[in-house]
C-alpha cells in the first residue's frame, strides 16, 4: 500500500493523490517513517523544498514529489521512480565506520588527552594548545569560522583565589574552613564582610510549576538562608520523584537566594542527596574558582555562598534550641514556612581577583538551501579540564581522557562525518565551550551571546564523557522524558538494534550539571546521552562496574587518562546514533520539543509546530 504525505498539504498535493488513489495523510506520521523518509531524502539531494511531498510504502520512501514534477497517471510515477533509481533510499548512504574512521577518532582523543594539552586547564599554555586544534580540525572538517572571520568567541572571565582562607561564624560558633564549611562571594571585590540572621528556609524552591513555595512571603532581605541540598522528596511525584530537576542543584538555590536579596546561603551538605561526598565540596571550592565578568560586579548576588556540613548544620540548630531532623521533616510539607533560627551568622572572604579572556571554540556548516541556512542544529562539547596542579605528589596533570577529550573528539567527529557528506538542509554549529568545570561558564556565556539566534537553534547535542569501554546494546538518555529528541534517538538507535534506558541515577541530577542546561534553560530543546549498561559479549553487571570504577578512581582525577587498550566501538556506535539525531533534525518537518511537563518548556513559546 502507498500513502502520500505532504509537507503543506497544498491543493497539487491532494489532487495527486486522488488520481493515484493514495491515501494522503498530512504528516499523519505514528511510527516516524515520513521523519525518516525526509531524512534519507534530504541526505541524499542536500535538502527538501518545503511544497513536497513523500509517496511511502510499508517500509519506507518510495518517491519523492514537488511542484515540478507533472505527476498525472501511474505511468508518470513510475518515470519518476526510474529517475530516482532504486526503489528504495539506505537508511544509511554509508557504513558507520566508514563515516567514522576510528583511527581519525582515536588520534584526537589521544592528542588532546595527552601531556602536552597539559590538562586543558582554563587561561593556560594548555588552553592555547587544545584552542588552536579544534579550530584547526573544524577548518579541515569543512566549517567555516562562527564568530566573523575567527574561529574563537572570547570569553572574559574572572579568576578568584582566596587571599586567606573564609571566615564563618553561626551565632557563637566559629566554623573550621573547608572542614566545616566553604564559601566564596561573587560579589568582585578584594574583601567581603556581611552577615544577617539565620533563617532556614527548607529546600529553598520558589516553584509555581511544581505548586511548591517554600518562602511563602516571608521576607528574605539581608537574610542569611540555611538551605537543604536536592529538591523536596514528595512521594506525590512532584520535583520529578526521585529523579533531581533543576531545583534540587545548588546553583539554582544561589540564584533564588540572590532575587530574593538575601546577604548570604549556604547550602546543608548530606552525601546521599548530593550524591557526593563532603570531599568533593572540599576539593571542588578549595582552590582557584573562575566566575564570569559580572557588568554589576555581583552586585546581583548574595554577599556570600557556600555550604556547611551536615554536623555544622545539626551544632547550629542545636545552639538555637531547635531540632535538625524536626526541620528537616517539616521541610517536606506543603505547610512549611522559614524558621528564624536565632542566630547571628557573619562571614568574612578575602580573594584575589583576576580578569582572563577564555574561548569558546565555534564553526559553522552551513545548510545547502538558502531558505533554512538561518536554522541550525548545535553540536557541543566542553573542552576543559582541570589543568596542572603544580602541589599535587606524583601526577600533577588532570588529563581529562573521557571527560572531555572524548566528547570533544566526539564533536569533530560527527563534524566531519557532517562535512563530507551532502550539504544539509539546515545548517550545523559544532561549538566546544570553555570552563564547563567551573559552573559551566562557556556555555552560559554563549547562551547569553549566541554566534546565531537560539530561537532558530533547534536542537543542543552535548557530548560529555563517550564511552570507551565496548559496543552496548542500549544507550542512556540523562533527563529521559524531557523532549521529542528522545524520539528520533529511539529511532536511530533502532536502526542499530539497540534500544533507549533512561539514566541509571536520575537522583544525581547529571542533566542540569553539564552545558546542555544554560541552552535548556533558554529554550532549545537539548539532548545528553550517557555509555548503556549491557555490554555486547560481557557478563551482566559489567555497564555497573565500569561506571562505578571511573567515579571512584578516575572522574576529575589525574587517573583520568587515555589508554591505548580501550575498545572505542561503541564510542563509533553511539555517534551514528546521534549522527541519526541530527541528520533528522536537519531534515525533518517539525521542530523539536519540550514535552508537556518539562520545565524547560515555557521558556520556548510558540516554537513547538511545524515551520
Ligand atoms: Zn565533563
Amino acid at each position: 500500500m502507498l500513502f502520500g504525505v505532504s509537507l503543506d498539504g497544498s491543493e497539487s498535493h491532494r489532487k495527486f493523490c486522488d488520481s493515484l488513489d493514495l491515501p494522503f495523510p498530512l504528516l499523519a506520521d505514528p511510527d516516524g517513517r515520513c521523519a525518516r523518509a525526509f531524512g534519507v531524502f534530504a541526505d541524499l539531494h542536500g535538502g527538501i523544498a518545503k511544497r513536497s511531498m513523500f509517496v511511502l510504502d510499508e517500509e519506507g520512501v518510495v518517491a519523492y514529489v514537488d511542484e515540478s514534477y507533472d505527476l498525472k497517471t501511474d505511468a508518470d510515477l513510475e518515470a519518476l521512480l526510474a529517475a530516482l533509481g532504486p526503489k528504495r533510499a539506505p537508511e544509511r548512504d554509508r557504513p558507520d565506520d566508514e563515516l567514522f574512521p576510528l583511527a581519525e577518532y582515536r588520534a584526537d582523543l589521544a592528542t588532546l588527552a595527552s601531556d602536552e594539552f597539559e590538562g586543558r586547564g582554563v587561561g593556560t599554555r594548555g588552553e592555547r594548545r587544545t584552542v588552536e586544534y579544534l579550530a584547526g580540525k573544524l577548518a579541515e572538517a569543512g566549517f567555516s569560522p562562527a564568530n566573523g572571520g575567527s574561529f574563537s568567541q572570547p570569553v572574559p572571565l574572572v579568576s578568584v583565589r582566596k587571599k586567606a582562607p573564609p571566615r564563618l561564624a553561626l551565632g557563637e560558633a566559629e566554623l573550621r574552613p573547608l572542614d566545616d564549611f566553604v564559601a566564596m562571594s561573587r560579589r568582585q571585590q578584594p574583601r567581603v564582610e556581611a552577615g544577617g540572621e539565620l533563617l532556614f528556609a527548607g529546600y529553598g524552591c520558589a516553584a509555581p510549576d511544581q505548586k511548591w513555595d517554600d518562602f511563602k512571603g516571608v521576607d528574605c532581605a539581608g537574610k542569611v538562608l540555611v538551605v537543604l541540598v536536592n529538591d523536596p522528596p514528595l512521594a506525590d511525584g512532584r520535583f520529578g520523584g526521585p529523579a533531581m530537576i533543576y531545583y534540587g542543584r545548588w546553583t539554582y538555590k544561589f540564584e533564588e537566594a540572590a532575587r530574593r536579596k538575601a546577604a548570604g546561603v549556604l547550602v546543608v551538605h548530606e552525601t546521599a542527596p548530593a550524591a557526593y561526598p563532603w570531599e568533593v565540596v572540599r576539593n571542588s571550592w578549595g582552590g582557584e574558582q573562575f566566575d564570569v565578568g559580572r557588568a554589576d560586579g555581583g552586585a546581583s548576588r548574595c554577599a556570600f555562598e557556600g555550604w556547611i556540613t551536615r554536623d555544622a548544620a545539626v551544632a547550629a540548630c542545636r545552639a538555637a534550641g531547635r531540632d535538625f531532623d524536626e526541620l528537616k521533616a517539616a521541610a517536606a510539607r506543603d505547610d512549611f514556612t522559614p524558621t528564624p533560627l536565632g542566630l547571628y551568622a557573619q562571614c568574612v572572604v578575602e580573594q584575589e581577583l583576576r580578569p582572563i579572556v577564555s574561548q569558546n571554540v565555534a564553526g559553522i556548516l552551513p545548510s545547502a538551501d538558502p531558505r533554512r541556512s538561518n536554522e541550525f542544529v548545535l553540536l557541543c562539547a566542553h573542552w576543559d579540564h582541570f589543568g596542572i596542579d603544580p602541589a599535587r605528589e606524583g601526577d600533577p596533570i588532570f588529563n581529562g581522557a573521557v571527560d572531555n577529550a572524548s566528547g570533544c573528539a566526539g564533536v569533530l567527529a560527527l563534524a566531519r562525518a557532517l562535512g563530507r557528506g551532502p550539504r544539509p538542509a539546515r545548517s550545523v554549529v559544532a561549538l566546544f565551550v570553555t570552563a564547563e568545570e567551573r559552573g559551566l561558564l562557556g556555555s552560559h556565556y554563549y547562551a547569553e551571546h549566541p554566534l546565531v539566534p537560539l530561537e532558530s537553534t533547534l536542537a543542543m547535542i552535548n557530548l560529555d564523557g563517550m564511552n570507551v569501554w565496548g559496543r552496548t546494546k542500549d544507550l542512556s538518555v540523562v533527563g529521559m522524558g524531557q523532549s521529542s529528541l528522545e524520539e528520533l534517538l529511539a529511532e536511530a538507535a533502532a536502526a542499530q538494534g539497540r534500544v533507549l534506558i533512561p539514566d541509571p541515577e536520575p537522583e544525581k541530577g547529571f542533566f542540569y550539571r553539564s552545558d546542555q542546561l544554560n541552552f535548556a534553560r533558554k529554550g532549545v530543546p537539548a539532548l545528553y546521552v550517557d555509555p548503556g549498561l549491557e555490554f555486547v559479549g560481557k557478563p551482566a553487571g559489567y555497564g555497573e562496574e565500569v561506571r562505578r570504577r571511573y567515579t571512584a578512581d578516575h572522574y576529575h582525577k589525574p587517573g583520568d587518562e587515555f589508554d591505548p587498550g580501550w575498545d572505542l566501538a561503541g564510542v563509533i556506535e553511539d555517534l551514528a546514533a546521534l549522527h541519526g539525531v541530527v541528520r533528522r533534525v536537519l531534515a525533518g518537518a517539525e521542530w523539536p520539543r519540550w514535552r508537556e511537563g518539562s520545565e524547560f518548556r515555557a521558556a520556548r513559546p510558540g516554537a513547538a509546530p511545524a515551520r
